[in-house]
């Protein structure tokens, strides 16, 4: 092996894929990676809270929970699984399941389910959201295209399907993955597909009936082997999956899997990267414990807005960087002792902007996942926050208590359920979600020439601030970059090919 030393910024799962693709493709002979945290993990959190009664558990995930198992991005995740020996742990969701097929906007009062069926869709109730909207769908083909170079997710759907679908559906859609502002956030960079539908095809209506009749993309690469390949097949039909004692069990087992099988990794918890410049041979990486490490490569995959303070004082860099903001969410899961107790089955429901809401989404848990309770109970989880965090809790700040009071609040009204919980917890996730603002590919693009001409290339960037925020598009960044680098750790590499290509 060469005498090259690669250096990871960040233990979340992001930064341990990236450790993992590096440690396997053995494309160098020292691997460290900087947590400052106690734990690797970062957002993934999943914990057993025990009723000190019944002595029965409930576990509760403070961070992401489910994943989907389709297109490529979903086949790089569950190879991973495979290699890590998950499969036992893996709870895959029939797409068939009422958890799959029941999702809810909550709406002037009610929970109004997703259409599934085309009579669904075709004739919904009166006053239920989707009313009139595959009318309003069927004149989107007749609508002119934008020359824009990139617009608001808000601004594309109300200029396309109008603005009872851009207000209620698309705003509670973008609450459900970045807890944000549809006003805010690019439909470029958020929903590519949309935007390739309307560049390409003219409509994203004609763009979907004709991709029925196109033959599905090549999905799986010949990298995965044939038992994984068959593993991958069997789930990738499936609706999502998750893990029996939750999504920290990939996290854990990729550390244990380094820690074990990988002499050459270290793992450095409560270790921060307090600054980087670049060296000769490589990057110059100083951190909290007093000691400087020369990496040939480093590769980041901490927030971009901490990222930006590690730069040198004049650089270009920092100033993209400062312009990816990230959202605060609170997570508030709640367990009843008695199973079965909501008034509908289902995933979960989501709260569009229009609505005056204490919450912007809620999952059903319980029902979500079936097969992670010990003894049949319910349980539900709480989003508040996001964009609308100081409008719910206010500038004199947040309190637990009052997150609890308003999130049991929010479950009365909407779900009628006004039983103590029997075990809760109260997270508070400060800028845990970036936000791809209108320009954010614009500003990728500068990213990239940027690291390129400072750090010529031997500093990466990869993890949820840049090409995606799920944990699939995390673990593909964290593939992509090593992937790259394994041609040759001297090549220049940023994380960011794919926006300049
Ligand atoms: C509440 C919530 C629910 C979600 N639900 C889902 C879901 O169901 N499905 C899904 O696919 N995605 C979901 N997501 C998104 C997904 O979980 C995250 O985008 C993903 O976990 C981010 O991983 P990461 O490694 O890029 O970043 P992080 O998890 O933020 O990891 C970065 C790490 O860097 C460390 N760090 C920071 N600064 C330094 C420094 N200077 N030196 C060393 N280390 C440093 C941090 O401590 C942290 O551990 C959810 C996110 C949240 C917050």
């Amino acid at each position: 092996m060469n005498n090259k030393h690669l250096v990871v910024l960040g233990g979340g799962v992001s930064g341990l894929s990236a450790a993992w693709f590096a440690a396997k493709s053995g494309l160098s002979s020292h691997i460290t990676l900087l947590e400052s945290s106690p734990h690797v993990g970062g957002w993934v959190q999943s914990q057993r809270n025990t009723d000190t009664h019944s002595h029965a558990s409930a576990l509760f995930e403070a961070g992401p929970r489910t994943l989907r198992p389709n297109g490529p991005q979903g086949a790089v995740t569950l190879d991973m699984v495979y290699r890590l020996g998950l499969e036992k742990d893996v709870i895959a969701v029939e797409k068939t399941s009422a958890a799959a097929k029941n999702r809810f906007i909550s709406f002037n009062g009610a929970l109004n389910k997703m259409p599934t069926s085309l009579a669904e869709a075709l004739f919904p109730k009166k006053g239920h959201v989707f009313r009139g909207v595959i009318a309003r769908g069927a004149l989107e083909p007749f609508i002119a295209k934008s020359t824009l170079d990139d617009e608001s997710i808000h601004d594309f759907v109300a200029r396309r399907f109008g603005t009872h679908v851009a207000d209620n559906m698309i705003s509670a859609l973008v609450h459900g993955i970045y807890a944000g502002d549809s006003r805010q956030l690019s439909v470029k960079s958020c929903f590519p597909f949309l935007w390739q539908a309307e560049k390409n095809d003219g409509s994203v209506v004609k763009s979907l009936l004709m991709s029925a009749f196109k033959n599905a993309p090549k999905e799986f690469s010949k990298d995965f082997s044939p038992k994984s390949l068959e593993f991958i097949k069997k789930i990738k039909s499936k609706s999502i999956y998750a893990f029996k004692d939750g999504l920290q069990t990939l996290t854990d087992a990729i550390s244990d899997d380094l820690k074990t099988n990988h002499p050459n990794v270290s793992l450095l918890t409560n270790t921060n990267a307090i600054k980087l410049s670049k060296s000769q041979n490589g990057v110059e990486v100083s951190t909290s414990c007093g000691k400087a490490i020369s990496a040939s490569h480093v590769i980041s995959t901490i927030p971009s807005f901490t990222l930006q303070h590690l730069l040198p004082e004049a650089s270009t860099i920092s100033p993209i960087l400062s312009k990816t903001p990230a959202v605060t969410v609170a997570v508030v899961n709640l367990a009843y002792k008695k199973p079965n107790i909501l008034p509908v089955t289902g995933f979960g429901y989501l709260v569009p902007r229009t609505q005056k809401s204490n919450v912007i989404g809620v999952i059903f848990d319980s029902e979500a996942v079936p097969g992670q309770d010990e003894v049949p109970m319910t349980r539900v989880t709480c989003m508040m926050g996001g964009h609308r965090f100081k409008e719910v809790f206010g500038e004199d700040g947040f309190s637990s208590e009052k997150c609890l009071e308003m999130a049991r609040d929010a479950i009365k009204k909407d779900l009628g359920i006004d039983a103590v919980p029997s075990n809760h917890c109260v997270h508070l996730h400060r800028d845990c979600i970036p936000q791809y603002t209108v320009g954010h590919e614009a500003r990728l693009k500068n990213l990239h020439h940027a690291l390129l001409s400072e750090f010529g290339g031997r500093l990466s960037v990869a993890g949820s601030s840049y090409l995606g925020v799920g944990v699939n598009d995390c673990v593909v960044s964290a593939k992509n970059v090593t992937a790259k680098l394994a041609e040759s750790l001297d090549s220049p590499v940023t994380g960011l090919e794919k926006v300049v290509s």
